[in-house]
């Protein structure tokens, strides 16, 4: 037998799962299939984001933040703790029970709109016709008036450094240590590198990160991931090296040689763990069909328009398969914009105003441009820089490392960029992104009345400082 859907989802990740939502709740016939099946083998729902990415590393982060804090910051404040120690397995179950809780909320989600889900794997073959295989091998087929491709990613892996889900592992097993490893290695100093070696490192790990790059964060304003770089290093100890391409390892027990190269030659470090974090890539195997018609750019993602429609009519690829910031937020959105296109609206994306944020500590979050992207596209622009220094509530948290950098244009005032690296910076971008989608100018952030005490005065005080009127710091220029 033949189902019959007006709306056929691959994948259950933030991309997937929140199209279908969209698109019952746009009163489609709605279907979603997920393939990734749990230790207990039921099917779990939301993807890499709610499995093993986004909201497991947070509630790491959490806990791991809160056992540095107790460490390292109650002295100050007066409060005695007499040697605090972390149970490992206790903080895993915790973050395990967040996942699961959310997951299973997808599940609810789903059926309380309506979608009706298949489990197993989905591939899309000629026209629009997606077939099902189950885990027990029998095969379902949908015919689809229109296809969603929300397949997601998967971590890269490199050929020095195989994973083995022991010694050697990838962003997933590196939120499974059942123990604080002594010395750990991190390959890529992107995101998932620094959020994952910042976990451990709380923990008590010796942290050393390998990046192949000379620049530190190289997407992020030049000026913050130099703030960065510096609070990561020295205040922290993360032990960071630029320009360190990791060549070969070597398993030797328990612990992994590692070769890299840089500068001054070929060097080895030796750990009891490796987590490898050199990139995500798309996932499109055995999802495809070869008459399917859909066609990869030359990078492996789905290639798509701007408003995520494939080379076929009737079939749309969203998330971390296509172009664009490998971001759940990112996904979610295109997953709303297709199910309004498929239901009749026009529906656009700004993807000039996507918030990214490193959930390190201190936070960095930037929305808009870098300085150096304004300068490399011959922009006349202004910049406005506040350190939370000056500002009264960082003090009283403790933690005044960082700034709120502002970058408008110079003849519109426009509100091109925010950059900021401070304690808070994911709740405070959000701020910038609305700036940037309401197209406000400086001078709408200057007229606008922050409360007093809060982190987010730094944002009033850095669009002040734009145009030289910041009020708690020397401006250099006189107006
Ligand atoms: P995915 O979440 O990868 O979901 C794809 C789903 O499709 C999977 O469930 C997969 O099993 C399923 N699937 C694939 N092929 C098939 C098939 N043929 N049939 C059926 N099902 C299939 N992003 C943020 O925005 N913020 C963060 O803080 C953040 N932290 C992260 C931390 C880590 C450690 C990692 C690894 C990632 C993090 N990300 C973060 C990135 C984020 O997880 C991804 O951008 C996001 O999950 C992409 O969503 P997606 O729906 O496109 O794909
Ligand atoms: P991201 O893509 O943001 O997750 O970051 C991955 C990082 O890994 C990039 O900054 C790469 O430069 C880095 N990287 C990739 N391959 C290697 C390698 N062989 N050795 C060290 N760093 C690497």
């Amino acid at each position: 037998m033949t189902h019959q859907f007006e709306v056929v989802v691959i994948g259950s990740g933030p991309a997937g799962y929140v199209a279908a939502i969209k698109a019952a709740q746009l009163g489609k016939k709605t279907a979603i299939i997920e393939k990734w099946v749990k230790e207990d083998g039921k099917t779990t729902w939301g993807g890499t984001c709610l499995n093993v990415g986004c909201i497991p590393s947070k509630a790491l982060l959490q806990s791991s933040e809160m056992y540095a804090e107790t460490l390292h910051g109650f002295e100050d404040h007066g409060i005695q703790v007499k040697s605090p120690k972390m149970d490992v397995k206790k903080m895993l179950a915790r973050k395990d029970g967040i996942v699961n809780q959310l997951t299973t909320g997808v599940a609810g989600l789903l059926k309380g709109n309506g979608v009706t889900s298949f489990e197993g794997k989905g591939q899309l073959k000629a026209n629009k016709v997606v077939e099902v295989t189950k885990h027990d091998g029998s095969v379902e087929t949908i015919q689809a008036d229109n296809v969603i491709l929300a397949m997601g990613s998967i971590p890269v892996e490199i050929p020095p450094t195989p994973t083995d889900g022991d010694v050697i592992v990838d962003s997933t097993g590196a939120l499974e240590f059942s123990e604080v490893p002594k010395k750990l290695g991190v390959i890529g100093a992107g995101v998932i590198g620094l959020e994952l070696g910042s976990v451990w490192k709380r923990l008590g790990s010796e942290v050393v990160v390998l990046e192949a790059m000379d620049k530190f964060l190289a997407a992020a304003d030049g000026a913050i991931s130099k703030d960065a770089f510096k609070s990561f290093t020295k205040d922290q100890g993360l032990d960071i090296r630029l320009g360190a391409r990791v060549v070969g390892s070597e398993r030797k027990g328990k612990q992994v040689v590692v070769k890299f190269q840089d500068s001054e030659g070929e060097k080895e470090e030796t750990f009891d763990k490796l987590v490898v974090a050199v990139g995500r890539r798309p996932y499109t195997e055995g999802c495809l069909s070869e008459d399917s018609g859909v066609k990869l750019d030359e990078r492996g993602f789905i290639f798509v328009d701007d408003q995520c429609r494939t080379t076929v009519p009737g079939v749309y690829a969203i998330g971390d398969v296509v172009r664009g910031p490998m971001l759940a937020h990112k996904g979610s959105e295109e997953g709303i914009m297709v199910a309004e296109i498929i239901a009749g609206h026009n529906a656009q994306m700004n993807y000039d105003a996507i918030p990214n944020v490193i959930y390190t500590h201190p936070e960095i979050a930037w929305v808009g441009k870098t300085e150096e992207e304004l300068k490399a596209d011959g922009v006349d622009y202004k910049a406005g820089a506040f350190p939370f220094a000056a500002i009264g509530r960082a003090m009283a948290a403790g933690d005044t490392t960082g700034q709120v950098k502002i970058l408008a244009d110079a003849k519109t005032d426009r509100v091109l960029g925010m950059h900021i690296f401070g304690l808070g910076a994911s709740e405070m971008i959000a701020q910038g992104v609305i700036a940037l989608e309401f197209a406000s100018s400086a001078e709408d952030l200057q007229l606008t009345c922050f409360a007093h005490p809060t982190l987010s005065e730094a944002v009033h005080e850095a669009a002040l400082a734009v145009d030289n009127m910041a009020i708690h710091k020397m401006n250099r220029k006189k107006r």
